[in-house]
C-alpha cells in the first residue's frame, strides 16, 4: 500500500528568557507546565494518529521556542508517542532545535539515542556584546562547545541559525560569525536578517528612535557577503536564507516551500493537510486545558481553494533559488488559471526582479533584494 508522506512539526512553546527581537510563540518561566504540556502533546498526537493511519512521515521537527529546554525524558515521552501513532518513514530526517546555553552532552545523547539526526543550533552572532544586547542566553564559546558537543554524539547534520543586521553590528562583527559557523563544520546555515516585528521590545525602542539599526546597505552587503563566502565553502544556495552542503538541504522546511502536507501538535502549532490549513490556540496554558478536557486544540481552520494554492505555489517557490516549474503548474492548475499571471510575470521580468530559464521561473540576482515586492504580485 502506498502512503501519502507528511512531515510532522512539534512546537516547544518554552524559552529560558525572550529575546529582544523575538515574536515566535515562546514564554519563558513556564518550567511547571513542562510535564502536562508534554502529556498534552503527547494525548493530541495519539487522537490524531488514528485519522493518518495512511500517512508516512518522512520529516519530524521538533521546533520552538527551545526545544532543548524540555527535559530530554519528556522529548523522549514525545518521541515514544509518534512512534506508536505514525508511520515514521526509515530514514526520515528527525530535527530539534537547540539553544546553545541549554544543552547538555546528556541531552545530546539522549536525542541520538532516540533517532534524531539534525541539529539545528540558534547561533546568531560570534560577537558576545550582541548576543547580550538582542537578550541571548548563550555565548560564543557556549555555541562552539555545543557544536563540539553534537559532533562527538555522532550527529553529521549540523545546521547553524545566524542574524544579520543587528543594532551596532559591524562588518567584521557578521563575517566573524560566518567564519565561525564554517571553522565548525556546519553543514547548514540559515542566515536571516533582523525583522522588527511588533510587539518585540526591540519594535518598541525602535518606535521611540532608540534602537540604532544597521543601514540598509551594510545590511545588504552581509547578505551578499555571506552568499558568496558559503558558495566559495561548497554550500548550495537553495533557499531565499538557506545555505546547505549538497545532501543537507532541510527535509522538513522544504516541504513548507513546496506546498506539501505536515502536520503540527503542540499550542501555535500549524498543519496542513487535504487543502485545509489549520492552528492551535497559541497560549500553552489554554492549549493543556483544552486538551484535558478532551476539547480540540484547533483555533483556526480554513480551506485553501485552487486560487488560493496556485498563488502560494508561486509566493512560496519563488523563495526558492531553483524557483517554480512553471509547466508543472500548468499540469496541475491548467494552462489558464496560470496565464492569468502572465501579466504580472512579464511585468517582472522586464524590471528584472524574475527570470525564466527553461521551465522556472526564479528571482534574478537584483530580484533577491525586493522578493518581497515580488511575493506581493502574487498575491490573490
Ligand atoms: S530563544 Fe528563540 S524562540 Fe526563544 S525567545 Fe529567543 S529567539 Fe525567541
Amino acid at each position: 500500500m502506498l502512503h501519502e508522506t507528511i512531515g510532522i512539526y512539534i512546537h516547544i512553546p518554552f524559552c529560558i528568557k525572550k529575546c529582544n527581537y523575538c515574536d515566535f510563540p515562546s514564554l519563558p518561566g513556564m518550567d511547571d507546565c513542562f510535564e502536562d504540556y508534554t502529556n498534552a502533546v503527547c494525548r493530541e498526537i495519539e487522537k490524531a494518529a488514528s485519522d493518518h493511519s495512511n500517512k508516512l512521515a518522512d520529516s519530524v521537527f521538533f521546533g520552538g521556542g527551545t526545544p532543548s529546554v524540555l527535559p530530554a525524558r519528556y522529548i523522549s515521552k514525545i518521541i515514544d508517542a509518534l512512534s506508536k501513532g505514525f508511520k515514521i518513514s526509515e530514514n526520515a530526517e528527525i530535527s530539534i532545535e537547540v539553544n546553545p546555553g541549554t544543552i547538555s552532552q546528556e541531552k545530546v545523547m539522549v536525542y541520538r539515542e532516540l533517532d534524531f539526526n539534525r541539529i539545528s543550533i540558534g547561533f546568531q552572532s560570534a560577537n558576545n556584546s550582541l548576543l547580550k544586547l538582542m537578550g541571548r542566553i548563550h555565548t560564543k564559546e557556549m555555541f562552539e562547545e555545543c557544536v563540539d558537543r553534537v559532533k562527538k554524539c555522532g550527529f553529521k547534520n549540523i545546521s547553524a541559525d545566524i542574524i544579520f543586521g543587528i543594532p551596532e553590528q559591524t562588518m567584521k562583527d557578521f563575517q566573524e560569525t560566518v567564519e565561525l559557523a564554517l571553522q565548525k563544520g556546519v553543514t547548514h546555515v540559515s542566515c536571516y536578517s533582523l525583522k522588527l516585528e511588533e510587539g518585540t521590545r526591540w519594535y518598541e525602542l525602535n518606535e521611540k528612535g532608540e534602537l540604532p539599526l544597521v543601514n540598509e546597505d551594510l545590511e545588504r552587503e552581509m547578505y551578499y557577503w555571506a552568499i558568496n563566502r558559503l558558495k566559495d565553502s561548497g554550500f548550495i544556495h537553495y533557499e531565499i536564507s538557506n545555505f546547505a552542503k549538497p545532501g543537507f538541504q532541510s527535509q522538513h522546511n522544504l516541504k513548507y516551500w513546496t506546498d506539501k502536507p505536515y502536520l503540527g501538535f503542540g499550542a501555535a502549532a500549524h498543519s496542513y493537510m487535504n487543502n485545509i490549513r489549520y492552528s492551535n490556540i497559541e497560549n500553552p496554558v489554554e492549549y493543556i486545558k483544552r486538551i484535558n478536557e478532551g476539547k480540540a486544540a484547533v483555533d483556526m481552520s480554513e480551506p485553501v481553494g485552487l486560487d488560493e494554492k496556485l498563488s502560494e505555489r508561486f509566493i512560496l517557490g519563488l523563495r526558492l533559488i531553483e524557483g517554480v516549474n512553471i509547466k508543472h503548474l500548468e499540469k496541475e492548475f491548467g494552462n489558464e488559471a496560470v496565464q492569468k499571471y502572465n501579466e504580472k510575470i512579464n511585468m517582472l521580468i522586464k524590471k528584472n526582479l524574475i527570470c525564466l530559464e527553461g521551465d522556472m521561473l526564479k528571482l534574478t540576482n537584483s530580484g533577491l533584494d525586493f522578493a518581497n515586492l515580488v511575493w506581493l504580485e502574487f498575491i490573490t
